[in-house]
């Protein structure tokens, strides 16, 4: 029986690309893969989670945590900007007596 085990190296996934894989594998989350990201850095990334990000763009391990960090960024833009607008609304509600 030829194994089923699906050879990821030098498979592009997002800003990853696999090197090979890393051993041995963890009999409880499965196999893991050595990927270096377009940024430098080199991670192991579970194979299910490559896969997922194959199958779908949103879901998966695409990069380092370098593209996670910028979205989180944007993020946090965003909710410093709702912050501010409640504080404006609080302002404009008469919060200052004197
Ligand atoms: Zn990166």
């Amino acid at each position: 029986m030829p194994s089923r085990k699906i050879d990821m190296t030098d498979v592009r996934v997002g800003k990853l690309v696999v090197i090979r894989e890393l051993l041995p594998a963890d009999k409880r989350i499965g196999s893991k893969w050595i990927c270096k990201c377009d940024c430098g850095t080199v991670v192991s990334v579970q194979g299910s989670s490559l896969r997922a990000a194959i199958l779908d763009p949103k879901k998966g391990t695409r990069s380092c945590g370098c593209l996670r960090r910028k979205s989180s960024r944007d993020r946090m833009r965003r909710l410093w900007r709702n912050a501010k607008e409640e504080v404006d609304k609080g302002n404009r509600a008469g919060a200052l007596h004197g």
